[in-house]
């Protein structure tokens, strides 16, 4: 059996405690050396075997699993951050698949989330963004045409760029190219997480000068947009007083107009329903609608 497991952004205390478990419980284990805490190594067991990935082969990392495998030993697979986020984990699935090995995964928290925690940011701010793009710019891996830079910055949308801070001027060049203003606010984060982080807020146009500035040209994240200002956001509607949930009535505004069940796409209880039952679709929004006592 083979687990893949997630090892979180870097500190050793946010891989999942069924993360750790398994790095506990394994008979080997093979953890991304490039980018995998080291420290988590201290929850394997005394008569694991580890091996560092970063040095072998996909033929070698198999050929490891296999061995494991034939034996009745438990493997971890330990990838960085998330396995689903540029973890080539499909590529090693589908040999153990055709090898009748069988496998599971445990999800980690991807870098991008231990960034923004970094931060203190949030990604999806009302009336600004509400989509997160995660990306990378093209390198020796090449990146569909639909999703080139220019393409998906159009969107306005939150970006994270994984896998780019190597070559910031080039990543600069393209977002300018695509129209993107000077002034908009990015940020980039080095090491999210571990005990070196670095962490600066600043604009397109002085992005890459901050990055040269301070030795940053790999194991880091750039996020660019609005977003990252975190200011001129609309409140949430989840805990506006004049809007429901389904765990929260309508609590009556001072000027009585309220937003009724239904509105920006929350789902109307059974008793909203019944209550209201021409209330509108959902995602529709009746902001002057008297509010009712429920
Ligand atoms: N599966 C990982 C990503 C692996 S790709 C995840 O979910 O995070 C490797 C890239 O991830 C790096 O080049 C860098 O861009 C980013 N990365 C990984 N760990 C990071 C960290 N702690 N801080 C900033 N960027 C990180």
């Amino acid at each position: 059996m083979v687990h893949f497991v997630g090892a979180g952004p870097g500190a050793a205390d946010l891989i999942t405690v069924r993360g750790k478990k398994l790095i506990e419980e394994a008979d080997v284990i093979i953890y991304a050396g490039s980018l995998v805490n080291p420290e988590l190594l201290k929850y394997a067991g005394s008569d694991a075997e580890i091996h560092d990935s970063s040095r072998l082969t996909l033929d070698e990392v198999i050929a490891l699993m296999k061995k494991a495998d034939s034996e009745g030993k438990t493997v971890v697979r330990l990838h960085t951050g998330d396995p689903s986020i540029y973890g080539a984990v499909r590529e090693q699935m589908d040999i153990l698949d055709s090898e009748k090995i069988s496998y599971d995964s445990t999800p980690g928290v991807s870098s991008f989330c231990g960034a923004a925690a970094a931060l203190n940011m949030e990604y999806t701010l009302p009336g600004i963004s509400q989509s997160v793009i995660i990306t990378r710019m093209e390198g020796r891996t090449p990146v569909p045409e639909g999703e080139s830079v220019e393409a998906l910055s159009s969107h306005g949308a939150t970006m994270v760029f994984f896998l780019s801070a190597g070559d910031i001027d080039r990543l600069v060049n393209k977002l300018e190219a695509a129209g993107m203003s000077l002034d908009t606010p990015c940020a980039i984060v080095y090491k999210a997480t571990w005990d070196d982080e670095k962490k600066f807020i600043c604009t397109l146009d002085t992005l890459a000068q901050t990055a040269a500035d301070n030795d940053i040209h790999k194991t880091a994240l750039i996020i660019v947009g609005k977003t990252v200002a975190q200011t001129g956001y609309e409140k949430s509607k989840l805990y506006a007083p004049d809007f429901s949930t389904e765990y929260r009535p309508i609590k009556p505004s001072p000027d009585g107009g309220a937003h009724r069940p239904g509105d920006d796409g929350f789902a109307r209880t059974e008793a909203e329903r019944r209550r209201w039952p021409e209330g509108p679709d959902e995602g529709t929004c009746n902001k002057n609608i008297k509010s009712e006592p429920t």
